[in-house]
C-alpha cells in the first residue's frame, strides 16, 4: 500500500501490517503443527477464534492452506483439521556465483523439482544480466508446460545488496553494481521477487533448516574467495541500515600482512581464504617442503583433505590460517553470546585440524560463560547453494509480505 504520510494513511498501513504479521503467525503455527485445529490454532497464537476463523478462510482461498479431516480421539465426530498446501507453490531460487548460474525451483515445503547449473565463468555485466533474464525465462516456461507458474523469484549473490529496495549496490565479481534488480525481474515477469547477500542469506537458511535451526543466536562463518558472516540474533538475521552488518573480512588480524583488494593490509582475508590457503601450499612446496601433494595435481580440496589426514604441511597452513579466524570467532563470540558459531565452506574439510584450533581459540580468547554457551559446528548446507536464496521466500512468508502477494499455480 502506497502511504502517503497522513496520519490516516499510516493508521491504514500500520493496521495493515498488522493484519499480514498475524496472517504469518496463523500460517507459520499451521505448518509446525499440521494437521491442526482452528481451536488449538486460537490457543497458541491468542488471538480471538473469529479472527483465527477469517484469517485462516483468507488462506484457504489462496490455497495456501487445505482443510484436513482428523478422526477425534473421543466420540465419532470428525475434527477438522488445517495443513499448508506447500506443493501448490514453485518457487524459483537462484545462486548467482563466480563461475556458475543455480536455478532450482522448490515447492513451499522445500523439495526441489527442478535444477538447473549454466556456465557464467566468462561472464559478468549486461550479458550476465541477459543470461539470468533467459535462464528465468526458461524456467517459467518449463513450468507452464507441466500447468504450473512460479509464485517467487528470490536470488542470492556475494556483495552488498539492499535485500529491502531489491537493489545490488557493488559486486566482487558478477559486475551488476547499481542495478535495481527486483524492479527489473518484477516488471519483466510479473511475479513477486528477493534478492539478498548470499552469506547473510546462508545464515538465515542454516536457522529455517540446517546446523542452527534450534538456536535463536548464531553467527554463521563462510570462507570461500573471501570471508563473511551472517548473524541471527533472536531469530532474526541482523543487516542494519546500510545492510553491511557481518563484514568481517576487512578486519585487520595481521599489520605486517599483505595488502588486500580494499586496499588496507594484513585484513583477515589475506590470510584466511581458499586462494590464499592454496598459493601458500603451493609456494611451500616450490620451496622443498614435505607433503603427500604434488603441484601437478594440487587443488584447495585436496589441501583440506591433507590436512584432516596429518600432512603436516597441509595441516600448519590451515592451522596457521584457522588462528587469525579463531581470533575474530573469538571476538564475536565476545560481542554476541550466540549459541552456535556454524562454519562453513571447503575449509570443513579440514575437519579436526580446524575444529580442534577454533576450540582452543575460543578457550583461552572468551568469557568462560560464553565458551560454556557456544557450540561450533560445519554448516549442513554445503550441498544446497539455492536454499539461501529460499530461505529469503521462507522469511517474507513468516513476516507477512508474501501471504498478500503469492499465487498458488
Ligand atoms: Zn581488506
Amino acid at each position: 500500500m502506497q502511504n502517503n504520510g497522513s496520519p490516516k494513511n499510516t493508521l491504514i498501513a500500520n493496521i495493515e501490517h498488522i493484519k499480514n504479521l498475524n496472517s504469518a503467525t496463523i500460517y507459520k503455527i499451521i505448518e509446525k503443527n499440521a494437521p491442526i485445529s482452528r481451536v488449538t490454532i486460537s490457543k497458541i497464537s491468542q488471538l480471538a477464534p473469529a479472527s483465527v476463523t477469517k484469517i485462516t478462510r483468507q488462506l484457504l482461498e489462496k490455497k495456501l492452506i487445505t482443510e484436513t479431516a482428523r478422526q477425534a480421539s473421543t466420540g465419532g465426530r470428525c475434527a477438522i483439521s488445517l495443513a499448508p498446501n506447500s506443493s501448490a507453490f514453485n518457487m524459483l531460487c537462484i545462486k548467482i556465483g563466480q563461475k556458475k548460474l543455480l536455478l532450482t525451483c522448490y515447492d513451499l515445503a522445500g523439495h526441489k523439482n527442478q535444477q538447473t547449473q549454466i556456465d557464467i565463468s566468462q561472464k559478468s555485466g549486461d550479458k550476465l544480466l541477459q543470461i539470468l533474464l533467459n535462464s528465468i525465462n526458461v524456467c517459467i516456461e518449463h513450468q507452464q508446460q507441466h500447468h504450473k507458474k512460479i509464485s517467487a523469484i528470490s536470488i542470492t549473490l556475494s556483495g552488498l545488496i539492499d535485500p529491502k529496495n531489491g537493489h545490488i549496490i557493488y559486486t566482487p565479481n558478477n559486475k551488476l553494481d547499481d542495478l535495481p534488480l527486483v524492479k527489473i525481474l518484477e516488471e519483466k515477469f510479473q511475479i513477486p521477487s528477493f534478492i539478498g547477500n548470499h552469506t547473510r542469506s546462508l545464515a538465515l537458511a542454516e536457522y529455517y533448516f540446517g546446523a542452527s535451526k534450534n538456536s535463536e543466536d548464531s553467527i554463521l562463518i563462510s570462507i570461500n574467495n573471501g570471508v563473511g558472516s551472517g548473524i541471527i540474533i533472536q531469530g532474526k538475521l541482523l543487516l542494519g541500515k546500510n545492510y553491511n552488518i557481518g563484514e568481517i573480512g576487512h578486519i585487520q588480524v595481521n599489520p605486517a600482512g599483505n595488502k588486500c583488494h580494499c586496499g588496507h593490509f594484513g585484513c583477515l582475508e589475506t590470510e584466511v581464504s581458499d586462494p590464499i590457503i592454496l598459493n601458500k601450499v603451493k609456494q611451500a612446496i616450490l620451496q622443498g617442503g614435505l607433503s603427500s601433494l604434488n603441484l601437478k595435481d594440487l587443488n584447495i580440496e585436496r589441501v583440506y583433505q591433507a590436512a584432516a589426514n596429518n600432512d603436516p604441511l597441509c595441516q600448519k597452513i590451515v592451522a596457521d590460517a584457522t588462528i587469525y579466524l579463531g581470533k575474530i570467532i573469538s571476538i564475536l563470540i565476545n560481542m554476541l553470546n550466540p549459541e552456535k558459531v556454524i562454519i562453513s565452506g571447503k575449509i570443513i574439510r579440514a575437519d579436526k585440524t580446524l575444529f580442534r584450533i577454533l576450540k582452543q581459540c575460543i578457550e583461552h580468547q572468551t568469557l568462560p560463560n560464553f565458551q560454556r554457551a557456544v557450540l561450533i559446528e560445519p554448516t549442513q548446507l554445503q550441498d544446497n547453494p539455492t536454499l539461501p536464496a529460499f530461505s529469503l521466500i521462507k522469511q517474507a512468508i513468516y513476516e507477512g509480505d508474501l501471504l498478500q502477494k503469492i499465487k498458488a499455480s
